[in-house]
């Protein structure tokens, strides 16, 4: 979310005609987008905004920078934030989340440019080719140790048409896959009239031409419909992801975080998904150690992922976050160190998994979407998210690249595997028609050879 918005944020200063810097002392403008979901975040943040209050003010050896605009968005900017005006008097704007006018207007009136029309929709200048697109704000929910409703507020959809468009620009600026974004992305157009929902959105954005791939994320188990999980089977662009968070394993944890399911419940929707869209990637979110658990409780946790072979756990250790329900009525008091031994069961566990998952995938052959270059090497991602390196690309004389280029689709046969990627080579002419084909487009959801 936060990365989408600081993308959206500097095609606005682009478009005012200010130039991006690494430098907070001496840019001209220093906006800091804050996550606050966990405490240590908000520490790192409230450190950096101490910092900047030397450098604006009374930077040793240097000239201060009174003209210096000191911008804070995001999660840390709750609906009260005077607190925080009292604390850092130096910082000139505090924007919620996605609240870009003020921040433009500001640097704006201090460096006499005109900001009119450089939001036009913030939609990014120079999209990545894989970008993401909030369209649900907030959530609804209350997990008892979430600081998100409070700080992000109540669930606001966008409308479906400033969604389309906005895809619509950025298919124009070279995006071929899209990831929709939400807190509780499932729970997309309650708020709307009339009321529309996640399917209706994902068949709207399928019609984009140019538009390749379609993702959404994060969903909540009590809120992926059927009618959700049956776009994802039949619109060809949707890709066969489905990121739905469990938390804990145990329903005496599940009450206490107020997460609304049973792991019974939970492993009856996750069944369903495997059934609707056969070779769903799936990932999920887990928290260990959270307020009582105990190791009977963990192990429960362990036992869903052995369970259901997630190709991605996202596990952190609970921490006391204030401002939380959890926080002012459950005590923090699964010792740090137990904490610490059951992150690593859980690394253990799901590289074990892992490790197997993507030995079996060695052979297949994908479509992969060139995304840019890391570690020296190309790589990019398949339909399941599978990040895919790619050892054999065409050489012309001069030793660059010139394909595949980011931005290309290319068929390629996986060659090798580890726990957290996949390595490739580009597949022979001729192998792309052995490659799946489902109502008439290429859908990897089987694995080729
Ligand atoms: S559903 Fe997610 S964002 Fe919403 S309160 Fe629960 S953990 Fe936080």
């Amino acid at each position: 979310m936060n990365a989408s918005d600081s993308e959206r944020l500097s095609s606005g200063f682009e478009q005012m005609g200010f130039d991006s810097s690494d430098d907070p002392i001496t840019a001209d403008v220093v906006v800091l987008n804050t996550c606050v979901v966990r405490q240590s975040a908000e520490d790192t943040a409230t450190g950096m905004l101490g910092r900047l209050a030397k450098i604006k003010r009374r930077d040793p050896g240097r000239s201060s920078r009174p003209e210096q605009v000191i911008a804070v968005m995001g999660c840390m900017v709750g609906p009260d934030h005077s607190e925080l005006r009292r604390r850092f008097p130096h910082v000139d704007i505090w924007a919620r989340p996605q609240q870009f006018a003020p921040i433009l207007e500001t640097a704006g009136i201090r460096y006499g440019l005109d900001p009119e029309g450089c939001l036009s929709g913030a939609v990014p200048t120079n999209p990545h080719v894989a970008s993401f697109i909030p369209i649900v704000h907030g959530c609804d929910k209350f997990c008892t140790f979430c600081i998100i409703p409070y700080r992000r507020g109540r669930e606001i959809s966008r409308s479906a048409s400033e969604i389309v468009h906005e895809i619509e620009l950025m298919v124009g600026r070279g995006v071929k896959d899209i990831t929709l974004l939400g807190q509780n992305v499932d729970s997309y157009g309650h708020d709307l009239r009339p009321r529309i929902d996640l399917a209706d959105l994902l068949e709207q954005v399928h019609e984009i031409g140019g538009l390749e791939r379609l993702r959404f994320l994060t969903s909540h188990p009590n809120d992926m419909s059927v009618r959700i999980l049956e776009a994802v089977r039949d619109l060809p662009k949707v890709c066969e992801n489905v990121n739905l968070p469990f938390q804990a394993g145990d329903d005496a944890v599940l009450v206490n975080m107020r997460r609304g399911y049973t792991r019974s419940q939970y492993l009856e929707k996750i069944s369903q998904v495997k059934e609707m869209i056969p070779g769903v990637n799936l990932t999920t979110d887990l928290i260990v150690g959270f307020s009582g658990e105990t190791d009977d409780q963990f192990e429960r946790s362990l036992d869903v992922l052995r369970t259901v072979e997630f190709d991605k756990v996202h596990v952190a250790a609970y921490s006391n976050r204030e401002g939380t329900f959890a926080s002012r009525k459950m005590p923090d008091d699964v010792d740090r160190g137990v904490k610490k031994a059951r992150l690593a069961a859980v690394d253990e566990l799901q590289k074990e998994i892992q490790t197997r998952n993507n030995a079996s995938l060695v052979g297949n052959t994908y479509h992969v979407l060139v995304e840019g270059r890391k570690r020296g090497r190309l790589q990019g991602r398949n339909r399941g998210d599978k990040l895919i390196y790619l050892n054999n690309p065409i050489t012309d004389e001069s030793g660059m690249s010139p394909y595949p280029q980011p931005g290309q689709t290319v068929l390629v046969e996986i060659t090798s595997s580890s726990p957290w990627s996949l390595e490739a080579k580009l597949a022979p002419a001729g192998y792309s028609n052995e490659v799946n084909h489902v109502n008439g487009v290429n859908r990897e959801k089987v694995p080729v050879a």
